[in-house]
């Protein structure tokens, strides 16, 4: 059985991005998944404040978690406020120390928020250090590697240029879609917000379509596209590809 750490910006990110992936390799594959906000969100509210949205997101990530059998946590890091800076490494690196995974999946580093790309670089380097002994970050002992690191697809598959980043492979989620809309039903609170923040009438179904978008590029009806972080020293062995089999699908 592998550890899968999901980390990405706010709850309804890894739903959108990497749901159906998640679902493949907890209910299929019997691994352990642990999805794991850098915030609670509580900055997606027009209604309520910060206090209580925090409270609701996070109760709702925490149920979609539940739906794939995987565990929640959230960082606290302010909504806006996630920045790579020396504290906010040693809190991911610290995580990665305690949950030790095989694989860590997170956000596209050029995405359309500030809080998607400071994620993903925090994973990044949080990998590279989590590791290295004389790097203090709390109780948990450094890890034995670097984990193999992917990064999802940024929301659109764009970056902010609107140039589209090139994925290595995708996740056929066809098998898994029921997970992956069952888990971001969860998000009940984020109907009403994504309407007005970004003028997306029904969530359920803009995730419904981008899904549909990445399979259409791979030549089957649902997918979600990965890019593995290969620089050195980091693992070069597909190993999340491994876990998954014949669901990974390379470029037409
Ligand atoms: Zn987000």
């Amino acid at each position: 059985m592998a550890t899968i750490l999901a980390l990405h910006a706010h709850p309804d990110d890894i739903e959108i991005l990497m749901g159906g992936t998640l679902a493949l390799l907890s209910k299929a594959g019997g691994h352990r998944i642990v999805a794991v906000t850098a915030t609670a969100g509580e900055g997606g509210s027009a209604e309520f404040g910060t206090e209580e949205t925090g409270r609701v997101r996070q109760a709702e990530a925490r149920r979609s978690a539940q739906v794939i059998g995987a565990e929640y946590r959230c960082l606290g890091f302010p909504d806006l406020g996630v920045f790579n800076d020396d504290p906010s490494r040693r809190k991911v690196t610290e995580l990665l120390r305690d949950v030790r995974p095989d694989v860590v999946i997170t956000a596209s580093p050029a995405d359309y928020h500030p809080d998607h790309e400071a994620i993903s670089i925090l994973a990044r380097d949080a990998c590279f250090a989590a590791p290295v002994a004389n790097y203090c970050t709390g109780e948990a002992a450094a890890l034995d590697a670097i984990p193999a690191l992917y990064f999802t697809d940024a929301i659109g598959g764009r970056d902010r240029n609107g140039v589209k980043i090139p994925r290595d492979f995708a996740v056929d989620v066809g098998a898994a879609f029921q997970f992956k809309q069952a888990m971001l039903a969860q998000h009940e609170s984020q109907a009403a917000w994504v309407a007005r923040q970004h003028g997306i009438a029904d969530h359920l179904a803009d995730m419904d379509a981008w899904t549909r978008r990445v399979g259409r590029d791979f030549g089957v009806e649902l997918a979600e596209g990965f890019r593995q972080y290969r620089h050195t020293p980091y693992p070069k062995a597909p190993v999340l590809q491994n876990l998954l089999g014949d669901a990974v699908l390379t470029a037409l």
